[in-house]
C-alpha cells in the first residue's frame, strides 16, 4: 500500500505535466453483508469497507476550471469551476464528480480551479461501488482539509448519485466509504443514521465473486421495487396508521396481517422486513462467533432475494447453489442491487483456495466465463492517504 501514493503522484504528475505535488484522498468501496434494499426502507444493513478504493489527487490551479481526469477511462473533463452549483449532467463518468462539486457548492464549499487525477481498484458496474468510492473521494479532495461533518460528507455524495447523476440510491454505500473500520462490519439504522461497529470473526474469510454479468434491468427494477415497497406501506397503514416504512413493521405483526396486501408489494414486503431482522440476527451470531449461524443467515437471505424480491438471476443462482455445496463455505448470497454483479461468501481460510478453483471450473463449464474473486478484507473509511 505505501507505494501507492507515490505512483498516484507521479502519474498525476505526467498527466498534468508539473513537478508540484498534489494532496491524495482515497475512499473505499464496500460489499453488504446482509440487509438487501432495506436502506430506502428505512431499515438496518450490514456492509464493511473495503480495502479496494477509489484515490483523489489535487492540486489547485489558476486556469479557474475543474480539470478532471480518470485514469480508468483515460478520459480528460473540464468545466469552469465558478458557478459549478448550477452544472447539468452531461450523462458521463464525469457527472459523479461534477455532482459532488455541484453539492458542496450548494452546501457552502464553491469550487476552485483544481486538477484533479481519478485512480479506482474497486471494480466498475459490479456492486462494490466504485460509484460511491468515487464520490466520498472527490468530495474528501475538493473539501481539501476543510472541517465537513461525515454524515453530512456521505449525506452528499448520496445526493450526487441520486439527484444529480439521477441513479436511485439508499445511503448505505456513501455511508460504508465514510465510516469503515477494520475488522468490523458497519450495522447502519437507516432511520436515525447512527452506526455500530460489529467484530467480524478472525477465523473466516469474506470472498465476493463477481459473475461478470450485468443484466441491464437494474435501474428500471429498483424503481419498480421501490414503488412496491410504497404500496406495502399503503396497504398496511390500513390496520395501523402510525407505519411510515417498513421499518416500523415487525415480522409478527406482518405475518398476522399479511393478507391485506396484494400479493407482490406482499413478497417484497416480506423481503425487506426478514432482511432487516436479518441483519439484527447476523450482527449477533458474528459477536459470538457462531459462523455456522452467519451461514444460515447467508442461505436464507439470498432465498428471499431469490423467490421474494425477485433480483437475482440465474448466473447468480449457480453461483450460490454451487458454493453452498463446497467444503469450508458457511454461506453464500447476492450482495447489492441484483440482477448480476457479486455473489458474497463465508468462507473458511484453509478452504478458500479449493473453494475458488472449484467453483471456476464449475462456472466455466457452465458459462464459459471466469469469475473474479475478491478477497473482502474489512477496512478503513475514507481519509487523506499521508
Ligand atoms: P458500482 O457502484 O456498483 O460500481 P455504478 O453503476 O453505481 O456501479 O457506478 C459505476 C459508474 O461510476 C461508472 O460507470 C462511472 O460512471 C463511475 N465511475 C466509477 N469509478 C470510476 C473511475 N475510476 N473513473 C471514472 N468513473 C468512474
Ligand atoms: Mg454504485
Amino acid at each position: 500500500m505505501a507505494v501507492i501514493p507515490n505512483q498516484i503522484v507521479g502519474a498525476f504528475q505526467e498527466h498534468f505535466k508539473t513537478e508540484a505535488v498534489p494532496d491524495v484522498y482515497r475512499a473505499p468501496g464496500r460489499v453488504n453483508l446482509i440487509g438487501e434494499h432495506t436502506d430506502y426502507n428505512l431499515g438496518y444493513v450490514f456492509p464493511i469497507a473495503l480495502e479496494m478504493s477509489c484515490y483523489v489527487a489535487i492540486l489547485p490551479a489558476a486556469h479557474g476550471q475543474l480539470r478532471i481526469y480518470s485514469s480508468d477511462w483515460n478520459e480528460e473533463f473540464s468545466t469552469l469551476a465558478e458557478g459549478i452549483g448550477s452544472a447539468r449532467p452531461v450523462e458521463r463518468w464525469s457527472d459523479y464528480v461534477v455532482g459532488v462539486a455541484s453539492e458542496l457548492a450548494h452546501a457552502g464549499v464553491p469550487s476552485t480551479g483544481a486538477d484533479l487525477w481519478i485512480g479506482s481498484n474497486v471494480p466498475v458496474g459490479s456492486g462494490l461501488s466504485s460509484s460511491a468510492a468515487l464520490e466520498v473521494s472527490t468530495a474528501l479532495a475538493l473539501l481539501g482539509g476543510q472541517p465537513f461533518e461525515p454524515l453530512q460528507l456521505a449525506r452528499l455524495a448520496q445526493r450526487a448519485e441520486s439527484q444529480f447523476v439521477g441513479m436511485p440510491c439508499g445511503i448505505m454505500d456513501q455511508y460504508a466509504s465514510v465510516f469503515g473500520q477494520e475488522h468490523s462490519a458497519i450495522q447502519i439504522d437507516c432511520r436515525s443514521l447512527e452506526h455500530e461497529y460489529v467484530p467480524i470473526p478472525d477465523d473466516l474469510r469474506i470472498v465476493a465473486v463477481n459473475s461478470m454479468v450485468k443484466h441491464e434491468l437494474g435501474t428500471s427494477a429498483y424503481r419498480e421495487r421501490v414503488a412496491e415497497c410504497q404500496e406495502a406501506v399503503a396497504a398496511l397503514r390500513k390496520t395501523d396508521e402510525s407505519i411510515q416504512s417498513l421499518r416500523d413493521v415487525s415480522l409478527a405483526f406482518f405475518e398476522r396481517v399479511q393478507e391485506s396486501v396484494p400479493l407482490v408489494p406482499r413478497k417484497r414486503a416480506r423481503h425487506v422486513i426478514s432482511d432487516t431482522q436479518r441483519v439484527l440476527d447476523l450482527a449477533a451470531a458474528s459477536r459470538a462467533g457462531d459462523l455456522i449461524e452467519m451461514g444460515r443467515l447467508f442461505i436464507a437471505s439470498h432465498r428471499s432475494m431469490q423467490y421474494d424480491y425477485e433480483i437475482s438471476c440465474e448466473e447468480i443462482d449457480f453461483l450460490v447453489d454451487t458454493a453452498i455445496k463446497l467444503p469450508g463455505v458457511y454461506g453464500s448470497r447476492v450482495t447489492g442491487g441484483g440482477f448480476g454483479g457479486c455473489t458474497v461468501n463465508l468462507v473458511a481460510p484453509e478452504h478458500v483456495e479449493a473453494f475458488q478453483t472449484a467453483l471456476t471450473e464449475a462456472y466455466v463449464a457452465r458459462y464459459a466465463t471466469r469469475p473474479i474473486f475478491y478477497d473482502c478484507v474489512p477496512a478503513a473509511g475514507a481519509g487523506r492517504v499521508s
